[in-house]
């Protein structure tokens, strides 16, 4: 289902109504994790006044360390949609268990499926059930057939509505976080119809890194980039090493427009 033969134009997925794929981008900033609700508001007025169409929060984090900031559950997923809506913004953010696909699914406009699990078939089962678009990250340790695969289990259950994010693989650098496989973004376009977008934020894990990536992952066809942003990243509860400042991602923001704008 995944594949051109079965479906040789390219997808557009609607996020709350915002078009995806087709040549419209999908902007998605926000912080790493949903925190108190005036910093996520504020937090939303920015990265929307600079050009993102998404807003993105984890609320069920799935940390290295289970001794790490879990994420505030449900309260978290209030607190996304009622700022999404403020801001008048789709939210993405992420569930990590499928006993939680319904309750992510009463608040999130695009469930996010993370690179841990992105073989956690049952959940993917459960996410295609659900009356959501998904947008699924590649698996750290996946290659792109069985990223594939895993949009397949989705799209099985009837949902046509998958995004592909590639967020990086492991290497054996530590120079980066994550490798950042600019390549897959062609090599998915030349296999299925489906948007595929780009993490430099996880592929990278540095901001200095960002942007440059990003606009590699434009140039490459991608359908759209999904940034960390946060106003005080060194008392950020998640991945605030990584996080742009808002005016950064103000700055990423517009050259990634003039990119799009010349292909
Ligand atoms: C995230 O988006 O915050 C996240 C945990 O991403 P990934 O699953 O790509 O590590
Ligand atoms: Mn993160």
């Amino acid at each position: 289902l995944a594949s051109l033969d079965a479906h040789p134009q390219p997808s557009v997925v609607d996020v709350g109504g915002v078009p995806v794929g087709g040549g419209q981008l999908a902007m998605i900033a926000g912080p790493c994790a949903v925190e108190e609700p005036d910093r996520m508001l504020r937090i939303a007025k920015a990265v929307k006044a600079a050009g993102a169409n998404i807003f993105r929060g984890g609320a069920y984090k799935p940390r290295t360390s289970p001794y790490s900031f879990q994420g505030l559950g449900e309260e978290g997923l209030k607190i996304l949609r009622d700022v999404g809506d403020a801001c008048g913004m789709p939210i993405v953010t992420e569930v990590t268990d499928p006993r939680n696909v319904e309750t992510v699914a009463k608040y999130a406009d695009l469930l996010q499926i993370g690179a841990r699990n992105m073989q956690n078939f049952v959940l993917l089962t459960e996410a295609g059930q659900a009356n959501k678009p998904v947008l699924l990250k590649r698996g750290m340790s996946a290659t792109i057939v069985d990223w594939l695969m895993s949009a397949e289990y989705v799209l099985a259950q009837g949902n046509p509505n998958v995004i592909l994010c590639e967020r990086g693989i492991k290497s054996f650098d530590p120079s980066t976080r994550n490798l950042f496989d600019v390549a897959a973004v062609p090599v998915v376009k030349g296999l299925s119809h489906l948007p595929v977008i780009v993490d430099p934020s996880h592929a990278t894990g540095k901001p200095a890194l960002i942007p440059p990536c990003a606009l590699a992952g434009v140039a490459a066809g991608a359908d759209g980039v999904h940034i960390e942003v946060h106003d005080e990243p060194e008392v950020a509860k998640s991945d605030g090493p990584q996080a742009l400042l808002p005016d950064q991602y103000a700055e990423v923001a517009q050259q990634i427009r003039q990119l799009a704008a010349l292909l």
